[in-house]
């Protein structure tokens, strides 16, 4: 029987390259988008944001004592969705089998056709370039048996990373690894 490869694709700071994509004066600087209402905190933040400690979840007035250039821009969700809608579409010219399973990350079954591209890894490469050439972004791609797997090893990789496991590393992969880092398991 053929093993099962799954991919897991998880676009890198996605509501934040979204906005750098499309406002090129955005590109290259600590960004963070943030939602409309007065008490609202930070969604999404870009690698340049990251670099200071800016964390998800934190207030406006926290991420600017650490990152006093900071850049904000509330969050645009339809834009956010119609680019989730058209990503759809590129992994489903891989496989028909694609489930997304948030705005920004899905998991597509390659099992019977990965074949068609070349090896999993091909088909990561071709994923990762669709992605690029569309919305100018970088995504981490996951590739192993089984979901949980392929989430953790593109957890792993970010960003813009592209990483397969097979069954048999996955034992030396889980032992370095404390359960509380597994999806679905938590503290
Ligand atoms: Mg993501």
């Amino acid at each position: 029987m053929h093993q099962r490869v799954i991919i897991c694709v998880d676009m890198d700071a996605y509501f934040a390259s979204v906005e750098q994509k499309s406002n090129p004066k955005l590109r290259g600087k600590p960004v963070a988008v943030i939602g409309s209402g007065k008490r609202t905190v930070i969604t999404t933040r870009s690698y340049e944001a990251r670099k200071y400690g800016v964390k998800t979840g934190m207030t406006i007035y926290e991420a600017m004592r650490l990152c006093p250039d900071i850049i904000f821009v509330v969050g645009n969700n339809e834009k956010y969705t119609y680019t989730c809608s058209v990503l759809e579409n590129v992994y489903k010219k891989y496989s028909p089998d694609v489930e997304i399973y948030s705005i920004d990350e899905a998991f597509i079954d390659i099992t019977k056709t990965y074949h068609l591209f070349g090896t999993p890894l091909d088909v990561g490469r071709l994923i990762k370039n669709d992605v690029k050439k569309l919305f100018g972004i970088n995504c981490t791609i996951g590739i192993a048996p089984n979901t949980l797997i392929a989430k953790l090893i593109s957890d792993l990789s970010k960003p813009d990373g592209l990483r397969e496991i097979k069954t048999e590393d996955i034992p030396n992969l889980l032992k370095d690894i404390p359960v509380s880092e597994l999806w679905g398991i938590g503290n």
